[in-house]
């Protein structure tokens, strides 16, 4: 049975009410939830379910299941028992982590317009965000760090909107302007569209305008290997709650 993911229409949503349908090794499934599950390099949310009588059991990810299920992964030592199928819950995410995925997930779309090369990879933490584009040209950590900081400047809108197959096919130049190409056959496609700056078929979770992401900059620009650069993205400031990787410094304001 599929979960109803809230997250997709509004990602600012931050608890639901959902009834648990099932909870074995696999995880916890809700029949509704605001717990984005780990994909298309985004991380998963952590957060808190909320059990009658206030018991409360910590969520330390979210993984997607099959056919459409959203698993929540209870962290390490919870207690686990009388979870029955049936059970009211209140569903509430870690918002200041989600946030920062959003911030991050955000920047790799400024990113990408900054930048008009194939993406071959991504990953987007609380602490850092990166991004591989295919090219083979050096990229200028400064110039890049510059051109997100004047995107966030402008403030520009983000918002979603659904496509049917039918309506990409008959719009090749809506397509011609994306930098992802949409993925065919699933029916309908969600287009992330960042007025002014970038169209994309994307399925995560944004801010609702540019000036939302603050100070992000560029922290590291790799040459991963002959025709792959990386881009390495961190806030400005830093966020003690968040994990930084080996190869990222975060630079602090
Ligand atoms: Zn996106």
């Amino acid at each position: 049975m599929s979960t109803q993911d809230l997250f997709r229409e509004d990602a600012q949503l931050r608890e639901c009410e959902a009834t648990l349908l099932r909870a074995d090794e696999h995880g916890l499934l809700l029949d509704r939830t605001v717990f984005y599950p780990q994909g298309g390099g985004q991380a998963g949310d952590a957060g808190m379910l909320t059990l009658p009588g206030g018991r409360e059991l910590l969520i330390a990810d979210t993984r997607k299941g099959e056919g459409g299920e959203i698993l929540h992964l209870p962290a390490p030592d919870q207690d686990l028992s009388g979870l029955d199928a049936g059970t009211p819950v209140t569903a509430r995410i870690d918002w200041s982590r989600r946030h920062a995925h959003m911030r991050f997930h955000t920047a790799t779309h400024l990113l990408c317009a900054l930048v008009p090369h194939p993406v071959d990879g991504c990953s987007i933490t609380a602490g850092y965000a990166r991004l591989d584009f295919h090219m083979t040209d050096p990229l200028d950590k400064d110039a890049l760090t510059a051109g997100i900081a004047r995107l966030v400047a402008e403030a520009h809108p983000v918002g979603h909107r659904w496509i049917s197959d039918e309506e990409l096919e008959a719009n090749p130049t809506l397509v011609r302007s994306m930098s992802v190409q949409p993925p065919r056959g699933t029916g309908r496609v969600r287009l992330l569209a960042i007025d002014g700056v970038d169209l994309q078929p994307c399925g995560g979770t944004h801010v609702a305008n540019t000036a939302e992401i603050g100070a992000v900059v560029v922290t590291k620009i790799e040459k991963k290997s002959a025709k792959t650069r990386r881009v390495v993205l961190g806030f400005a400031t830093v966020d003690t709650s968040a994990s930084s990787p080996a190869s990222a410094s975060v630079t602090s304001a």
